[in-house]
């Protein structure tokens, strides 16, 4: 059983779509691992006039009967409790300071407060000045807040948000949520990469040709569309997600497995990023923006409700990194996201170089060429690893044969495993910032992402330019071919 936590949590936002559809079934999956046991509360605050009843009510629908017993998930819904709040109001802070206060005897929780803003992100900053101003930061025990993405929407936006934040919290309370790095094969990438010295070995620009980091989603905005059009693929998905991956995959070797080793790694890493010049830009990223389907099925996204007939938002980004350093001098990272493709996928392809196949003549191997190795790490939908490696088969003599050995989680260990917002809660409550990202992570890959975005405010793309459920405008095949490489996955061909 784990070691039971004393804290109570402030939900900004506990009405909402995450609180219920993540943030409530992780706190009981927490429960029952005796995370949480008896000295833990949980204040759920929106605007609506709800009982702490009518709340527990709507906490006990949101956990899928599969994950615990009726007697279980109703005893959890006991440490519920509502307040109706506006996040503007300064007066209603004090109302929640003095629930918090008698929360904190009555389940003796030490003071210990966790803020998490499940709120639209125009509040984040509104909510930290008042808990500072309104003074409801304890003295006795620990304060976090937590922060859900977007952070900003540039580096603009996201320093004065960081200001609002830092004025009332200090870097080490402030944990700014990226979900990717919630995920199990996501931070097992040091592991991965530090634990084998077998990878650790080739893990630089004499060995690897290309790495490239996939996001792939089959639906299209849906619901988000207002949001969407005020953010698009690049802001949503490659400034967050793909590059916090990309850090991992890239950074040196922490000098130990902690949080401050490998934030200092990482932001060493972003620092590098390149500052892409117009032309650059031209060459090294594309846009693509989804139709219909082949038959016209389904509808194309500027046919969504809340988007602009003629909107240049992007749903898809492919693009080209290089980190000039002394370890990927020459090796492209190619990152891809984007909506409506034709099959769900979160992976990342390292290919490597073909160094040794010069020893052979061609005649020798009885072909042209032999394959590049390739190691794939897939995050979802299933979870695993595959390493193709050339050998031969018996009695054909050197004719090269690609051999794939392949790790791949059974359903009951996916069932298993925990589920991204579960991971993340764990790390707060025990106060590790490991996989959360830092304030220099954000400055940094928002100074890149800026400069693409902003050359792209200023020209105007050919949209629509991809059909549903296809992988992608043609120009993302051809980012690659420019260098001689392939999409390791999702090729039309
Ligand atoms: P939502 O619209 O479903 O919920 C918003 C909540 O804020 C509601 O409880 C609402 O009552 C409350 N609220 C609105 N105005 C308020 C006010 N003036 N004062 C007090 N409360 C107010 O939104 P959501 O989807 O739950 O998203 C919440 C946050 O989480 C956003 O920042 C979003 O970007 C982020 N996020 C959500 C998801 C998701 O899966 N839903 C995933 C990643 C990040």
């Amino acid at each position: 059983m784990a070691k039971e936590q004393r804290v109570v949590f402030i939900i900004f936002g506990g009405s909402g779509d995450l609180a219920h559809r993540k943030l409530y079934p992780a706190l009981f999956k927490l429960y029952l691992k005796g995370y949480l046991h008896h000295h833990f509360a949980v204040i759920g605050t929106a605007r609506r006039p709800w009982s702490h009843e009518y709340f527990r009510q709507t906490v006990m629908e949101s956990i899928g009967e599969d994950i615990g017993d009726q007697e279980k998930i109703s005893s959890f819904a006991q440490h519920f409790y509502y307040q109706s709040h506006d996040v503007n109001d300064a007066a209603h802070y004090l109302a929640l300071k003095k629930l918090a206060a008698k929360l904190s005897q009555q389940y003796q929780s030490h003071g210990n407060q966790i803020f998490y803003m499940a709120i639209a992100p125009r509040f984040f900053g509104v909510v930290a000045k008042h808990l500072h101003s309104e003074n409801l930061l304890t003295t006795t025990g620990y304060n976090r807040i937590i922060i859900e993405k977007p952070f900003g929407r540039d580096v603009q936006s996201a320093t004065t948000l960081n200001a609002g934040i830092a004025a009332a919290f200090s870097e080490k309370q402030i944990y700014r949520v990226d979900h990717y790095l919630g995920k199990e094969v996501v931070q097992s990438l040091p592991l991965l990469r530090f634990a084998n010295p077998l990878l650790e070995a080739v893990w630089n620009h004499h060995y690897i040709s290309n790495i490239q980091i996939t996001l792939a989603e089959t639906l299209g905005v849906g619901e988000r569309a207002g949001y969407y059009e005020t953010a698009g693929a690049l802001r949503d998905m490659i400034q967050n997600h793909a590059l916090q991956i990309l850090g991992l995959l890239a950074m040196e070797k922490p000098a130990e497995f902690s949080s401050q080793a490998i934030h200092q790694q990482k932001e060493q890493l972003f620092a590098q990023l390149p500052q892409y010049s117009p032309s650059q830009i031209e060459q090294n990223f594309v846009r693509g923006q989804y139709d219909t389907d082949k038959k016209g099925n389904q509808l194309a996204y500027r046919q969504a409700d809340n988007v602009a007939n003629d909107s240049s938002i992007e749903t898809f980004v492919a693009g080209k990194i290089l980190i000039n350093n002394s370890r990927w001098q020459g090796v492209p990272f190619y990152v891809r996201s984007g909506k409506r493709l034709r099959q769900k996928s979160t992976r990342i392809d390292i290919v490597f170089k073909n160094n040794n196949s010069k020893i052979f003549t061609p005649s020798q191997l009885q072909t042209s060429t032999v394959q590049p190795v390739i190691l794939s790490i897939c995050v979802e939908p299933v979870q695993g690893l595959s390493l193709t490696l050339n050998g031969t088969n018996p009695g054909r003599g050197l004719k090269p044969f690609a051999h794939t050995l392949k790790f791949q989680q059974s359903l009951e260990e996916m069932n298993n495993s925990q589920e991204a917002y579960e991971k993340l809660l764990i790390d707060i409550i025990q106060g590790d910032q490991t996989n959360f990202t830092t304030w220099n992570e954000q400055k940094l890959t928002w100074g890149f992402i800026d400069r693409i975005r902003e050359y792209w405010d200023h020209t105007r793309p050919q949209f629509p330019n991809y059909l549903s459920s296809t992988f992608g405008p043609q120009q993302s095949a051809a980012l690659l071919a420019q260098d001689h490489h392939k999409w390791v996955w999702g090729s039309e061909d």
